[in-house]
């Protein structure tokens, strides 16, 4: 999903997640961390990205997946488990937000990214870093079909 898509998605679990914790500390970080796991994106942009560097660009297209590897560091089930830990073994709520948060973006992307992005054919372990790892963070390797993406962005 887009990065404008979770802003709106955080927007609409604002006050239900405010009425079921009744905190609005809970809520805001909840919502902060839904929003915040894209930062990667930025990442990996200004590290992979041949181009001249441009921001505003790359906000107002997302990834263009133009570029040969990818590390998306955050969006990796590996760390929503280890928080996932952390919370039970913490029982800190405020890590309960950040759980929650991230574990509906990483949802929302597993799930809307394959249906919107259906043509790449991106790999069952895409959301997993270890597999990205072991695939050198290349992205024909942990997407099948990057040139009939191109090919479709192209004739957008
Ligand atoms: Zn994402």
């Amino acid at each position: 999903m887009r990065p404008k898509a979770h802003v709106v998605t955080s927007v609409i679990f604002f006050l239900p997640v405010y009425m079921f914790t009744n905190s609005i500390i809970m809520s805001f970080l909840f919502c902060l961390t839904q929003v915040l796991v894209d930062i990667d994106h930025v990442f990996d942009y200004l590290f992979f990205s041949k181009k001249p560097y441009s921001l505003k660009k790359f906000f107002q297209k997302g990834n263009p997946l133009t570029w040969s590897n990818v590390v998306f560091f955050f969006h990796s089930w590996e760390w929503v488990a280890i928080l996932f830990g952390f919370c039970l073994n913490t029982k800190n709520i405020f890590a309960w937000a950040v759980f929650g948060g991230y574990f509906l973006h990483m949802a929302a992307d597993e799930v809307i990214n394959r249906i919107t992005y259906k043509i790449l054919k991106i790999d069952k372990f895409y959301y997993f870093f270890i597999f990205r790892c072991i695939n050198n963070f290349n992205i024909d390797r942990i997407c099948h079909d990057r040139n009939a993406f191109l090919e479709s962005m192209r004739n957008e």
